[in-house]
């Protein structure tokens, strides 16, 4: 599963290359409040499966000490929450929130094959080949009021 993402995010950069086109981060906030939960952390590029590994990020960037493991997900990455989310879901600090709480959700999660939760209010947008190929045939194919006036101008048809 992890080959297979990591696959996916290379299938997605190659794309975003080839058609020159980045992808975009539409939409909008719901403060569902989901991504301060079963959240996964990244050290140096490398998603976090181990607690030494977390520690010693929590030494370094001693921010990260607010985030509690609660277990691990299928492929074995330790999951954890933020204990600075309030019962409400609202972030206790908000002002004050870590530069990853900032930037999410990052167009380098959708770069990572990882995908939004169906909750989040927000979501990736990327142009496909089959976007271009539309387009294309779109273009290729005149307008229909162009084509009638045309016709109604030739000489017979007036
Ligand atoms: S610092 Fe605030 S926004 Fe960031 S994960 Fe914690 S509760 Fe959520
Ligand atoms: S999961 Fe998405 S919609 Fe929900 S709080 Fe986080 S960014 Fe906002």
């Amino acid at each position: 599963m992890d080959g297979l993402r990591v696959l996916v995010g290379l299938l997605r950069r190659l794309r975003a290359l080839i058609l020159r086109s980045e992808v975009r981060v539409v939409g909008q906030c719901n403060i569902c409040g989901f991504c301060c939960q079963g959240i996964l952390l990244r050290d140096r590029g490398r998603w976090l499966k181990s607690e030494r590994a977390f520690r010693k990020l929590c030494e370094r960037e001693p921010d990260h000490g607010c985030f509690e493991i609660t277990g691990r997900d299928e492929e074995g990455y330790l999951v954890f929450r933020c204990t600075l989310q309030g019962e409400d879901h609202f972030c206790t600090c908000y002002e004050d929130r870590l530069p990853l709480c900032r930037t999410y959700p990052s167009k380098s999660l959708y770069y990572q094959g990882r995908d939004l939760r169906s909750a989040c209010g927000f979501s990736f947008k990327a142009t496909t080949f089959r976007d271009i190929i539309m387009r294309r045939r779109r273009r290729a194919i005149p307008e229909f009021n162009e084509v009638l006036r045309q016709e109604l101008n030739k000489p017979g048809n007036r």
